[in-house]
C-alpha cells in the first residue's frame, strides 16, 4: 500500500464511525435451513463472484481505513473452494491492524478445516446450530446431520478455538429446545445467542408462523436460569447476560422487538464485491466493479459514496402476507 492513500476513517452521515466488515464469501450452501433459504434456489452464476483476489484487496482497503475487525461468512464459507486462502491473507493483518477476523460457519465442514482456520489467525467461531435433536435438525436444515456438526465444533475446540453457538428461535419448531441448548453451552463453555427470524429473502413458508419475541423466551429462561445483565456493548446487535456461575454468556439479538441501529459500525461485502451497508435497505455499491474500472483510487470513492447512504436504521416488521423487507436472503450478506 503506497503512503499517500488516505488512512482516514470512514465514517457514515449519522457520525457512525465504521469498524466491522462482514463478507459474504458465497451465496451456496450445503444446507437449506427453512427460515435462511427455499429448498429449491437460483445461486449466482460463478461468472459474477468476485476473486479471493478482489475481495481481499477490497477487505484491506476496509482495514487501512480503521475497520478493526473482519467476519467471513456466506451461505456457507467452507464451501467456498479455496477459502483458506483468503483466510491466511486476511489473517496477517490480525494481531496488528485487525483486533479479530473471525467466522460464521453451519460446522458440517469444521473437521477439516478447524486446525487451518487456527493456523491463519482465527480464535472464535460462529456455529449456527437451532437445536440438538437429530430429527429436528435434519427437519430445520432439510437434510442436516446434527453428528456432522457436533463433531465439527469438537475438532474446533480441539484445535483451540472458542466457539459461540448461533440458534434462530423459531415458534412450534425449536422453541422447547432453548434451555436444554442453554444447559448444553453450558456443560460445554461455549456461549450461545439467539436470535429473532428476520424478513429477508423469500423461502416456502410465511415466517410470521415462526416468529418467536426473544422478550418473552427470555422471561421464561429467567425462570430457570441465574442471568445477569452484562452491560458489555460491542457495538452489534446483541444485549448480554452471563449466566451466573458459569462461563457462559447469553446474547439476544432481537431486530424485530429491540432496534439496535444507533451504535451500528458494520457494513457487508457480498460475494459479487458489492457493498451493503445496512442488512435491512437495499442501497448497494458495486465495489468490484469500480476495482476493476479504477482501481484502489474509484474503490476509496465509491465504498465513501456508500456510507453517505448507510441509513439511520433498518425497519424490519413481520406481517402475515408481508413481503420480505429486502429480497435478497440473509445468505447474500453473511447475516
Ligand atoms: N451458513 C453459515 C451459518 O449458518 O452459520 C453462515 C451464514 S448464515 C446466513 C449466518 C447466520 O444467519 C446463521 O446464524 C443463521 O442462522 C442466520 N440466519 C439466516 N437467515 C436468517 C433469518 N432470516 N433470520 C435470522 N437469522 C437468519
Ligand atoms: Fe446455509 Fe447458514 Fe442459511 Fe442454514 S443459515 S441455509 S447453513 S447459509
Amino acid at each position: 500500500m503506497t503512503e499517500n492513500r488516505t488512512h482516514a476513517p470512514l465514517v457514515d452521515g449519522f457520525g457512525r464511525t465504521i469498524r466491522y466488515l462482514r463478507i459474504s464469501v458465497t451465496d451456496r450452501c450445503d444446507l437449506r435451513c427453512r427460515y435462511c433459504m427455499a429448498e429449491e434456489m437460483t445461486f449466482l452464476p460463478r461468472a459474477k463472484i468476485a476473486t479471493l483476489e478482489e475481495l481481499a484487496v477490497i477487505a484491506e482497503r476496509f482495514i487501512a481505513r480503521g475497520v478493526r475487525k473482519v467476519r467471513l461468512s456466506g451461505g456457507e464459507p467452507l464451501v467456498r473452494r479455496d477459502v483458506q486462502q483468503l483466510v491466511q491473507r486476511l489473517g496477517r493483518h490480525v494481531g496488528t491492524a485487525l483486533d479479530e477476523l473471525t467466522m460464521t460457519t453451519n460446522g458440517t465442514r469444521l473437521r477439516e478445516h478447524a486446525a487451518a482456520l487456527y493456523d491463519a489467525g482465527i480464535r472464535r467461531l460462529n456455529v449456527s446450530v437451532d437445536t440438538l435433536d437429530a430429527d429436528r435438525f435434519r427437519f430445520i436444515t432439510r437434510h442436516g446431520d446434527i453428528a456432522q456438526v457436533l463433531d465439527g465444533i469438537a475438532a474446533a475446540r480441539d484445535a483451540g478455538l472458542a466457539v459461540k453457538i448461533n440458534m434462530v428461535a423459531l415458534k412450534g419448531l425449536n422453541e422447547d429446545d432453548i434451555p436444554a441448548m442453554l444447559d448444553w453451552c453450558i456443560a460445554q463453555e461455549h456461549d450461545l445467542t439467539l436470535i429473532e427470524t428476520m424478513p429477508l429473502g423469500a423461502i416456502d413458508e410465511d415466517r410470521t408462523d415462526r416468529f418467536l419475541p426473544l422478550t418473552a423466551v427470555k422471561d421464561r429462561l429467567d425462570t430457570l436460569f441465574p442471568l445477569v445483565r452484562d452491560a458489555d456493548g460491542t457495538g452489534g446487535p446483541a444485549r448480554y447476560w452471563r449466566v451466573d456461575g458459569t462461563g457462559t454468556r447469553l446474547g439476544l439479538i432481537s431486530p424485530l422487538t429491540a432496534n439496535f441501529c444507533d451504535g451500528c459500525n458494520r457494513v457487508r461485502l457480498t460475494t459479487e464485491g458489492r457493498l451493503y451497508t445496512c442488512l435491512g435497505h437495499d442501497d448497494q455499491r458495486d465495489l468490484r466493479g469500480a476495482l476493476r474500472d479504477g482501481g484502489v483510487a474509484a474503490l476509496d470513492a465509491a465504498i465513501e459514496d456508500a456510507l453517505t447512504t448507510k441509513p439511520r436504521r433498518h425497519d424490519f416488521r413481520i406481517a402475515r402476507d408481508a413481503a420480505p423487507a429486502v429480497a435478497r436472503h440473509m445468505s447474500v450478506t453473511g447475516g
